[in-house]
């Protein structure tokens, strides 16, 4: 390969680990001179070099950074974890001090209310500088944004821990006949990105769950309860059809994306 080929190629990669991790880009130039430093030769050293130092800053120096920033991991607990372990790994997994303590307050709740239901979180924000996306949600940048997952249930009507989809984005509660359809007034009006979390799943799983209204409900009532949330974003025929009253529940607008997939949250 060619030295300007082998240039292009790292930036590249450097590009796409930044986007996806923040620190994946920073993680893989260190990784070279570590793996240079190290004078034994075994095959796949610089991949075990870059998987090391990711391995540190992951889980032990950027939850230290990040307190510069204001930001820490979202705490976890019985009815509160991540869809998928990789949000943690990828660190997507950080907010600002005062949405873990909204969390708190609305898992206690939950746990009160309705114990079979689970939060479970999506994408939130990266660990350091404001003003830094997490891609592909723009405005999670700022340490106040989280998405969880819809809820599902068995064919038998139990609340079931788990997601449609590997991502747990992209599989849409579509609206049924008769219900408000953005998705088709988006796509007419020319927002062509409008249903691009279809693009995003990594692959459908768990066919046999169905999306959980009573689930679902209780969930939306104890996120939009407590006076620290601002906005929550959930597609309209979902707000319709569960019946949800409050004001903070608000269509995200066609430049967005859908959000019968997830529901967003975020804080004052
Ligand atoms: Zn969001």
């Amino acid at each position: 390969m060619g030295k300007n080929c082998k240039i292009l190629l790292h930036t590249f990669v450097f590009i796409i680990l930044t986007l996806l991790t923040q620190i994946g880009g920073v993680v893989y130039l260190m990784s070279f001179i570590f793996s240079r430093r190290i004078k034994i030769s075994f095959p796949l050293k610089g991949l075990a070099a870059f998987l090391v130092i990711y391995s540190l800053g992951t889980f032990v120096t950027v939850p230290m950074l990040a307190k510069l920033f204001h930001r820490e991991r979202i705490t976890h607990y019985d009815n509160l974890h991540p869809a998928n372990y990789m949000t943690i790994l990828m660190n997507r997994n950080y907010v600002r001090s005062e949405v873990n303590t909204y969390l708190k307050t609305v898992s206690d709740k939950l746990m009160h209310s309705h114990p079979q239901v689970k939060m479970r979180y999506l994408d939130a924000n990266f660990p350091l500088i404001d003003g830094f996306p997490l891609l592909p949600h723009l405005s999670h940048n700022d340490g106040k944004k989280v998405d969880f997952s819809l809820v599902y249930e068995d064919e038998q009507g139990h609340i079931i821990d788990a997601s449609k989809s590997v991502s747990g984005y992209g599989v849409f509660e579509e609206p049924r006949s008769g219900e408000i359809n953005h998705y088709k007034t988006c796509l007419t009006a020319g927002f062509t990105m409008y249903d691009a979390p279809k693009y995003m799943t990594l692959g459908s799983i768990n066919g046999e769950l169905r999306f959980s209204e009573k689930g679902t409900k209780a969930l939306m009532d104890a996120l939009t309860q407590d006076e620290a949330v601002d906005k929550v974003f959930l597609e309209p025929h979902l707000k319709e059809r569960l019946r949800l009253q409050s004001k903070k529940i608000r269509f995200q607008g066609c430049h967005s994306v859908r959000h019968d997939d997830h529901i967003h949250i975020q804080l004052r």
